[in-house]
């Protein structure tokens, strides 16, 4: 049987767990920038505010149900992730996480499924202060569904053989895991209304689907096909958005160095380099004359430390850039990404190159731990200083002046 974990309302819930004063009351969390709302607690949804609403939309909403308002804290929330794929580690089997709130895993041979799912989903409570549901079903695709019924249930739900069709034959299409927006119209069109609809679906029709959605239809009537999940990420990317615009190349300089820093702890983090950088430059994108410069650039060799970075992100950046435009956004992409133990050395790299490299890898994976360990990356700029974040928690669990004191 195989198991997912899925944290409820995740960036609400953590904005809530150090702040017993918000229990019961509704939550938001604006997006890079405060720009909209990216996520809602219970209480939020039931007021009918939505996801991706502009927050200067609904400001007058928001104060009228009393909803507190966060800025997005992802150092908090990755915390707080981690914390608790740790403890699902230690708990489980074979853990995958999947996205910053949910991790698949297997069960321990020999144990019940009913009495595994209350226990877990009890334990992962009370360590980590999170509400995190349990679905438990034969396969990956089954087990989203056996967690979405955990959602609005006791918080745990083992989906067994047996009960599988009647489960699915009162699940939506558009529910079903891996069955995107590209092919809801479709499956409409066909008459496929709920998942049983699907996983019935005429073997010649079938055929005509790509191989993932195949693989989505035989996971539904119990055929485990979804088996590893792609851990290795092929590209990260960094972008902020400028309430004022910028026109000078040193300002947008300064922006471009926040994503490299950002990027190299990302992948530092992972243990992974990259080894092709990308620049994006935007104007208003309403406006008439809009206009959008991309350069991409190699690096000489595959590096996670930002001073590297930077040094192939100036020349594209140069290359590019156009005088006298208003700049509303920038981005930088890291491509080509490789785990650092494989990377591929040039035929100029000798001994002491390696290693210099090697230091680099170490300063910048120190970096990526220790986020308030700022010396080596002084110089560049700060991604939360330049996007707009008024309404941002403290960093309680990864900064010694923010840990919440009691009493
Ligand atoms: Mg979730």
């Amino acid at each position: 049987m195989i198991g997912l974990a899925d944290c409820n309302s995740f960036y609400a819930s953590c904005e809530k767990l150090f702040r017993p004063d918000l229990r019961g009351r509704p939550v938001v969390v604006l997006s890079n920038n405060d720009g909209c709302i990216v996520a809602l607690s219970a209480e939020a949804k039931a007021l009918g505010i939505r996801r991706g609403e502009p927050y200067f939309r609904c400001r007058t909403q928001l104060e009228r149900g009393h909803v507190a308002v966060f800025s997005s804290n992802y150092t908090l929330y990755q915390d707080m992730s981690d914390r608790t794929v740790e403890i699902l580690r230690s708990l489980a089997c074979d853990v995958q996480p999947y996205s910053i709130d949910e991790s698949f895993f297997s069960l321990p041979g020999g144990t019940d499924p009913e009495t595994y799912a209350g226990r877990l989903y009890n334990t992962l409570k009370r360590r980590t202060g999170l509400t995190i549901s349990v679905g438990i079903a034969r396969t990956r695709t089954l087990a989203k569904v056996a967690n979405h019924m955990a959602k609005h249930t006791r918080g745990w739900m083992v989906l067994r053989e047996e009960d599988e069709r009647a489960v699915l034959a009162s699940t939506a299409v558009s529910e079903v895991w891996g069955v995107g927006w590209r092919y809801q119209a479709t499956l409409v069109s066909l008459g496929l209304k709920t998942a049983l609809d699907l996983a019935c679906m005429d073997e010649r029709r079938l055929q005509r689907f790509p191989v993932t959605f195949r693989r989505t239809v035989a996971e539904l009537n119990g055929v485990a096909c979804i088996e590893s999940l792609p851990d290795v990420r092929r590209s990260f990317i960094s972008g902020i958005s400028f309430s004022v615009p910028k026109t000078s190349l040193a300002q947008i300089m300064q922006t471009l160095s926040c994503h490299c820093r950002n990027l190299s702890s990302k992948m530092a983090r992972r243990n992974l380099a990259a080894s092709e950088v990308f620049v994006q430059l935007g104007t208003d994108r309403f406006a008439e004359d809009y206009r959008l410069l991309e350069c991409s650039a190699a690096l000489p060799r595959a590096s996670n430390y930002a001073p590297d970075l930077l040094a192939a992100v100036k020349p594209a950046l140069e290359a590019v850039f156009v005088p006298g435009l208003r700049y509303k956004n920038s981005r930088v992409g890291v491509f080509g990404l490789c785990p650092l133990e494989c990377r591929q050395w040039s035929l100029f790299d000798d001994e002491s190159r390696i290693e210099a490299a090697r230091k680099r890898d170490t300063m910048a994976a120190l970096v990526g731990q220790r986020g308030d360990l700022r010396t080596l990356t002084d110089s560049f700029g700060d991604k939360r200083r330049i996007c707009r974040s008024e309404f941002l928690s403290p960093c309680y669990t990864t900064r010694w002046s923010d840990i919440p004191g009691a009493g």
